[in-house]
């Protein structure tokens, strides 16, 4: 195992391999201040899986035993294997494996590892309450006439145009798209065997906000989805898909728990919103962003990309924020404008990609309602649902509640 240093290499990282542009395959080291050892391995995913956020990056932290964050895809282990290999490790050198949350590019990987290592697996409390339930019945399109029409524009462009997957929907500056595409991919045979992997998988250790263990520290940051973690350690913080550099990671919709599952949830989840929806997601931003400064970000997506480490700091849940009130404001444009049903102000919201498949047109459709709903609980919106006839209409209030609800998250 040879250490490689490079101009481009940020102080504190030491590359054992180096691989593709996105990071396919890299190997890195990481040291904390407080000198706990870090290893990086950059999990390509399986032939089938969406290839537009490279790979998901499994951390190796040797803190209280060894644990591992993020095994990535199902079917991606052999490249996991292989990385550990450069580090001169094996599975079964790993105390325990961590999931940072329910998609199948990070936790997908949990049955093949924990069977060949013996590892631990560990989850959020609310990754366990789910995994009995496909993502059929977790996110229900009926409990809302939003989600009607959005399933209903998804299947007309279905119908009328080529199927295509894959990609992400993007800006300039802040892309937004995978992750929260991957787990909605239908077809390929890891999304096939997905819900069956996690239904099978038994949580060795359910964790909740503030668990700490050795010298790191698990806090709960719903939004993407309901389960994510960020881990703390040291000046070191893994975000998951929680903060990203380059791209805006999905926020979820404010779905609802379904009953038999909302009677079984500890009483801190019993408001649904607090842990789905993009005001779930912008709270949490602000809370990672109040831990402290100079704290890296160690991504599970576009740690390295386009042959450059891409590196961020808390910093990053800030701009998070500011980006989607700059969203909000774009959308209550584009239906002062006269886009007023979800399709034609999806487009108008995302004017700058074309969204000629199904699969991007939902989406963006789904980001769309994110802050539509956001917009309806602060009281700046109502959502008609159209009787008799296809459609929602988007009606403004005529308040922007909106800004001063997200702006209170923004650091002056
Ligand atoms: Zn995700």
């Amino acid at each position: 195992m040879t250490g490689t240093t490079h101009p481009d290499v940020p102080a504190g990282i030491t590359v054992h391999r180096w691989g593709a542009g996105n990071g396919d395959g890299m190997v890195i080291d990481v040291v904390t201040r407080g000198g706990s050892r870090v290893h990086g391995i950059g999990v390509e995913p399986p032939a089938d899986a969406s290839r537009a956020n490279g790979p998901t990056w499994a951390y190796v932290i040797e803190d209280d035993g060894v644990t591992l964050v993020d095994p990535g895809h199902l079917g991606s282990f052999g490249f996991l294997a292989d990385g550990l290999k450069v580090l001169g490790m094996k599975p079964s050198d790993v105390d325990r494996v961590v999931v940072t949350h329910g998609h199948w590019d990070h936790d997908g990987g949990v049955v093949e590892f924990a069977e060949a290592s013996g590892a631990e697996f560990w989850a959020h409390e609310l990754w366990r309450a789910y995994s009995p339930y496909s993502y059929g019945q977790l996110l229900r399109a009926d409990e809302s006439p939003l989600r009607v029409e959005m399933t209903r524009i998804g299947e007309r462009m279905r119908d009328a145009g080529p199927r295509r997957y894959g990609g992400s929907v993007s800006s300039k500056s802040n892309r937004t798209g995978e992750p929260g595409d991957s787990e909605r991919k239908p077809g390929g045979s890891g999304r096939d065997n997905y819900d069956a992997v996690r239904s099978g998988m038994k949580v060795d250790h359910a964790l909740v906000d503030g668990f700490k263990q050795g010298s790191m520290e698990y806090l709960h940051t719903p939004g993407h989805w309901p389960d994510e973690l960020t881990i703390r350690l040291g000046d070191l913080i893994f975000t998951g898909d929680h903060i990203l550099p380059e791209i805006t990671p999905h926020p979820s919709m404010a779905y609802k728990h379904p009953a038999n599952l909302a009677s079984t949830l500890p009483a801190r989840y019993r408001d649904a919103g607090e842990v789905w929806g993009l005001r779930a997601y912008l709270n949490s931003l602000h809370r990672v962003y109040k831990l402290g400064r100079g704290l890296t970000v160690m991504p599970a997506h576009r740690l390295f990309n386009r042959d450059q480490f891409r590196m961020t700091d808390e910093g990053r849940a800030a701009e998070t924020i500011a980006f989607h009130l700059e969203r909000c404001d774009a959308l209550v444009k584009a239906i002062d404008g006269g886009h007023t049903d979800l399709e034609p102000a999806t487009r108008e919201l995302f004017s700058y990609r074309p969204l000629t498949d199904s699969y991007h047109l939902m989406s963006a459709a789904s980001e769309t309602i994110s802050h539509v709903e956001l917009l309806e609980e602060s009281g700046d919106m109502v959502v008609h649902d159209v009787e008799g006839a296809d459609g929602v209409r988007l009606e403004l209030t005529g308040s922007r509640n909106y800004r001063d609800v997200i702006g209170a998250l923004i650091p002056g």
